[in-house]
């Protein structure tokens, strides 16, 4: 069975990617992902990627592994990866959202502090649900 699922990771933008590429990811990503019945967002900023993907697991999984192999960013640190029973981003095929730098960090080390087990999980849905807040502006 295909599960819906969702994926959540941060990861650090390499030298060189500015607006042209990040135009160009962006632009793959809403063709591809609406084909896969992927949707989601990337949050930029301060040279930080923070991605939520959602989609039927299969394809979930490996569209996360071609975008580990891509060296327009390095450093991904997988924060979650769950099933789950409906999409928050479910008009987006990949929204986005561009925060200033100090938010971006501030964001990235909550992420680490989850992932690490120290802070409690459902501030991630807390997290997800002000991107969510943020795209409808
Ligand atoms: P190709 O473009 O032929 O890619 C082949 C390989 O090269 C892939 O491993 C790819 O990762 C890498 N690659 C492609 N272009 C470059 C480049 N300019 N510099 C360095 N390496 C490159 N794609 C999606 O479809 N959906 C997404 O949601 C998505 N999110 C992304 C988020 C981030 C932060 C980044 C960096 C990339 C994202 N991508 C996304 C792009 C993804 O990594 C692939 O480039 C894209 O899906 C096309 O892959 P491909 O194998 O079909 O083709």
């Amino acid at each position: 069975m295909n599960h819906l699922s969702r994926i959540l990771y941060a990861s650090r933008s390499s030298v060189g990617v500015g607006e042209a590429e990040l135009n160009d990811i962006l632009e793959v990503s809403r063709k591809k992902n609406k084909l896969l019945q992927i949707t989601g967002i990337l949050c930029t900023g301060g040279g930080h990627f923070i991605q939520i993907l959602e989609g039927p697991q299969d394809e979930l999984i490996r569209l996360y592994c071609r975008i580990l192999d891509d060296r327009r960013h390095y450093d991904s640190v997988l924060i979650g990866v769950a099933p789950i029973q409906q999409r928050i981003f479910k008009d987006w095929s990949m929204g986005y959202i561009e925060n200033p730098p100090h938010i971006m960090e501030a964001h990235r080390n909550q992420l680490l502090e989850i992932w690490r087990g120290r802070t409690e999980a459902h501030q991630l849905f807390t997290l997800m649900r002000e991107f969510l807040d943020q795209l409808g502006r």
